[in-house]
């Protein structure tokens, strides 16, 4: 919506993943915290070996985006849809007592900690990009403020931290309700705008929305997900361009259907600004480009809609 309203989009490409999600078919994506890898959980293959030490000399410590990709690429060489978390050897009772809700969420799909290995695999965690603001929560269009986990404020780099989202929410919600209240105290009078959009009329039976949103949300993944490369991201691009013919036209009755232009939307935007950062930096991982650019790319990507 701030996009099409003329916002200033920033750092798009910047999305991270979570290492751990419970994998059960058909059960809904709960997170497996990583303080169990702090408390020496360890990360094994379908095969049921080790694998991290091969990756990074923290192995299972290794930074989210290190761990997400190595999850990746065992999952790729094994050919299997999922890895394992392994808390075999930790102290059950204990368990149960420091990590409360997982120890639920396990038992409530019979897995039995001492002698099964909990499913993960990565997932789509937070938005490190969005809607550019300043340091009073502004954005560039006079009257719209952001914060929280919509709003870029450059605050987590490349690479969120775990923790500071909160504390982003928290001090930048306050800065954004002060702004907001300056500005309309700033204001003579109220100033409403009328916008007439016309939308030529189509035939909405011949769309299948819950069709096309699975289908991104598949694509997105393969295509514009922990690793990226050129070839993937042209092609993703082409064919949210191909959905966004049939869906952009449309009028909708229920949430549903404008959720889902919006979606066609940001990922558009996501793919055109993973593109265009040729190299990879924090979460933004290119296996074309494995390496850093500082001299090109210090510096954010910013995007704003056509003659906003
Ligand atoms: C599983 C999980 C665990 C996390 N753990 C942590 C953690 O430990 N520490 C940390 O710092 N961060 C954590 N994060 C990230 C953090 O929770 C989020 O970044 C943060 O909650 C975002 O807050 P928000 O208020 O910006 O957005 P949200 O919490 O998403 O709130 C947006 C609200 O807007 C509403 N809304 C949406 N569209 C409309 C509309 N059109 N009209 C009206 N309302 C609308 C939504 O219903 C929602 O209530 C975690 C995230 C996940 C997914």
């Amino acid at each position: 919506m701030a996009y099409r309203a003329g916002a200033i989009l920033r750092d798009m490409e910047m999305m991270q993943f979570h290492p751990t999600t419970l994998y059960i078919a058909g059960a809904s994506r709960a997170l497996i915290t990583e303080a169990l890898r702090g408390e020496g959980a360890l990360l094994r293959d379908s095969t049921g070996k080790a694998f991290m030490k091969k990756y990074h000399p923290d192995s299972e410590l290794a930074p989210r985006d290190v761990v997400s990709r190595a999850i990746l690429d065992r999952m790729l060489k094994t050919g299997s849809t999922h890895v394992y978390l392994d808390l075999r050897h930790f102290d059950k009772p204990h368990f149960a007592k420091r990590f409360p809700l997982i120890s639920e969420i396990c038992e409530s799909f019979d897995i039995d900690i001492a002698t099964d290995m909990i499913p993960v695999r990565p997932s789509a965690h937070y938005m490190i990009g969005g809607v550019k603001i300043d340091l009073e929560a502004r954005t560039n269009v006079p009257g719209l403020f952001a914060c929280g986990e919509v709003a870029s404020t450059g605050l987590h780099g490349a690479n969120r931290l775990g923790s500071n989202s909160l504390l982003e929410g928290l001090v930048f919600g306050k800065i954004a309700g002060q702004s907001a209240l300056m500005w309309l105290q700033k204001m003579a009078g109220p100033e409403y705008r009328k916008m007439t959009i016309e939308i030529p009329p189509s035939d909405r039976s011949r769309l299948d929305t819950e069709d096309v949103r699975n289908s991104l949300r598949a694509l997105m993944w393969r295509n514009v997900g922990i690793t990226r490369q050129a070839k993937h991201l042209d092609e993703a691009q082409e064919i949210i361009r191909f959905w966004q013919r049939y869906v952009m036209d449309k009028v909708f009755e229920r949430p549903f259907g404008w959720e889902t232009q919006n979606m066609l939307t940001v990922s558009l935007l996501m793919a055109q600004a993973a593109a265009q950062r040729t190299e990879s930096r924090g979460v933004h991982f290119r296996s074309d480009f494995p390496e850093r650019d500082d001299a090109a790319f210090a510096r954010h990507i910013e995007q704003i809609r056509e003659n906003a």
